[in-house]
């Protein structure tokens, strides 16, 4: 068993994993049972092995037994996804599931929907279909994320994703228990495991391994918490790089040869309301490694976390914590002392850029690839929006892959210059926007995590309320003569931070029933952690609430300044103060009078508080039903009459 140094504790799931024969118990002995759910032991197993038991929350009725069914996810290094995959679980998703697929923020797939009878059925079908789901959820390493462009041109881009694919197979769990169980110990159809990846497992360095363990990198009790890597290429942040527990850069020479990887780590989003002890946190750099070592040196730091990260307090327990607690320089320290030398200097990037390859784009062997934009991940028919069924149509067709993004996009591979018209003739007719350019680009830029019904820790709606939400900020914009602004607004539906909103330019954080926490500061690249604003915007104060703050933007932007960029640049003070003293719609009158200056009312000045007092200032006035400026008129007044008298 592999212990914690400091021996506290350990949480329940400790527990559980340690009991559970590397993944088996009780989910084995459930599963043979005639029953609706699982209990809570064998959900916790189950999600090693691709699944969260939920229910429909729409269905909850006082004193009966909830609507009980699963969502399975699937691990999809890079988002690729092959013909044969998509067309089982499109079957499944109709047979077995709620008739949709969702793509998700970690280009895989989820299928919502079901029930614990059907759960070998379907995911014996996606075993034998080229698929997997072994370790999508669970504390053990998620789906690898790497740029989804499929460019045969540029090897960097072909670096990434076979080394995403590598990395992926060496942090497999080993244990067999997910063959036996879903598939009665046959092997999966699959792809053979590269040779390097093999002898690469073997690799021992100085206490990664642990000998004659069934599970030699993770051991009986896994990993502390889920853990996350993508590899990417230099200047390409479609994988939202700053957020992984591990990123890997590759790094080639003139001629694209692979020399190395620099590597960032200790990013990590998620948090919990009121809990400052938790937070979202942006990976460090943390040095550069040759391409001989890169596999010593990923075990190495899943080593440092497996032995060193918190096992007492789950909310506590991401790499991202270790490093905080520990600093760079011990952490790094500590994987040198496992990988056996020291990382060598990080290497200087060019500048990171986000790019959606929405559209057509040519492969560069003389093939094309094509990018379409998809609302929220969720593919579905609706109406005379039929996407799945056109998808299904293209890949019975000509038998197209293709590549989930990590802003749940998808891109179509391999495509013939003679399949072209097929493909954009197919998405026409079936109602889906082909030009990328035609797409909202609030929406385009947008990403929401899927909340209610479905999700168990939502607090209130994401996927089914960031549309409308779209269409007011759309609205409010127009109103201000701002036609053409957008900016990357994402959305959840809990603190959990699943679709990123940290890193966005307006992120919006369920905090309550119809509330949200409001982000600002984020940038289009993703590069900068956002900083919250507000802790409950009501749904129905979005206009009143963001009226000011665009007014302010586009008053005070710099020329091409990004709304994140201006918010973080001018202060949360500043903003404050602008929307304290604004009056609501004054701007867009003078809009029509083609006035550049907002209307302030009559006889007030600005004052600027600073952070730390405003929400105590905001909480007096709440209770004290008195606008914030009266307040400290009063405070102000009484301060000048007590000096008068002193
Ligand atoms: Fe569920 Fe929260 Fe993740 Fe949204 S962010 S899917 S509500 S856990």
């Amino acid at each position: 068993m592999v212990q914690t140094p400091i021996e506290k504790k350990v949480s329940k799931v400790e527990k559980l994993k340690e009991r559970s024969n590397f993944l088996r118990e009780p989910l084995l002995s459930e599963l043979q049972q005639d029953t609706t759910h699982f209990t809570e032991d064998a959900t916790q197993i189950l999600k090693f092995h691709g699944s969260y038991q939920q229910d429909n929350r729409d269905h909850r009725v006082s004193g009966q037994e909830k609507d009980y069914q699963m969502m399975l996810r699937t691990r999809s290094p890079g988002g690729f996804i092959p013909p044969e995959l998509f067309l089982a679980l499109d079957r499944l998703a109709e047979e077995y599931g709620n008739h949709t697929l969702r793509i998700t923020t970690r280009q895989g797939f989820q299928i919502h929907g079901i029930l614990k009878q059907n759960m070998k059925t379907v995911i014996k079908t996606i075993l034998n279909n080229m698929g997997s789901t072994l370790s999508a959820c669970g504390d053990v390493n998620r789906n690898i994320m790497s740029p989804p462009a499929p460019f045969k041109n540029k090897p960097e881009y072909q670096y990434a994703f076979k080394y995403a694919n590598n990395i992926a197979d060496l942090l497999n769990p080993q244990s067999g228990a997910y063959y036996e169980i879903w598939l009665d110990g046959e092997k999966a159809v699959s792809v053979e495991e590269a040779p390097e990846v093999k002898a690469a497992r073997q690799s021992k360095g100085r206490g990664m391994i642990i000998e004659n363990s069934p599970e030699p990198i993770y051991g009986e009790q896994f990993l502390p918490r889920k853990f996350k890597i993508c590899v990417t290429v230099p200047g390409d942040n479609s994988v939202d790089v700053y957020t992984h527990d591990i990123s890997l850069v590759v790094m080639t020479n003139k001629k694209g040869e692979l020399q190395g990887f620099n590597v960032l780590a200790g990013g990590g989003l998620g948090r919990t309301h009121n809990k400052e002890e938790t937070f979202a946190r942006i990976s460090d750099e943390i040095g550069y490694v040759d391409r001989a070592d890169i596999y010593d040196l990923v075990k190495a730091i899943v080593a440092t976390q497996r032995d060193y990260g918190d096992r007492t307090n789950r909310r506590h327990s991401r790499m991202k914590y270790l490093i905080h607690d520990w600093g760079v320089e011990k952490f790094k320290a500590k994987v040198e002392s496992y990988f056996g030398k020291e990382l060598k200097p990080y290497k200087k990037l060019p500048a990171w850029q986000y790019q959606d390859f929405l559209g057509w784009h040519e492969q560069g062997d003389g093939n094309w690839f094509f990018g379409i934009g998809v609302e929220n991940g969720r593919v579905k028919d609706e109406g005379a929006f039929q996407l799945k069924t056109a998808l299904r149509e293209i890949v019975q067709q000509l038998n197209l892959p293709m590549r989930l993004s990590p802003n749940h996009n998808i891109i179509l591979c391999e495509i013939a210059p003679e399949q072209k018209a097929t493909v954009e003739n197919i998405l026409n007719n079936r109602g889906i926007i082909t030009d990328p350019q035609a797409i909202e680009p609030l929406t385009r830029y947008s990403m929401a995590c899927p909340a209610l019904p479905t999700c168990g820790l939502a607090v209130t709606e994401s996927e089914r309320a960031l549309p409308g939400i779209t269409d007011r900020i759309r609205t409010l914009l127009n109103k201000l003569g701002m036609v053409d602004e957008h900016f990357v607004m994402r959305m959840t539906g809990c603190p959990n931070g699943c679709a990123r909103p940290y890193m966005a330019e307006l992120g919006f954080v369920g905090s309550a029933p119809e509330k949200y926490q409001i982000w600002l500061g984020g940038t289009p690249n993703q590069t900068q952690l956002a900083q919250p604003y507000e802790q409950k915007m009501s749904v129905d104060e979005l206009e009143t609430f963001f009226e000011p703050i665009f007014v302010f933007f586009k008053q005070g932007r710099k020329s091409k300044e990004s709304f994140g960029s201006f918010c973080s640049r001018v202060g949360f003070a500043a903003i404050r103060n602008f929307a304290e003293n604004y009056t609501l719609g004054s701007y867009m009158d003078m809009d029509t009078d083609t006035t550049t200056q907002p209307k302030f009312r009559k006889n007030q000045r600005r004052v600027s508080v600073p952070d730390h007092l405003f929400p105590r200032l905001k909480e007096i006035a709440e209770k004290e039903g008195r606008p914030m400026n009266q307040i400290i008129a009063d405070a102000l007044s009484d301060y000048f009459s007590k000096s008068k008298e002193a």
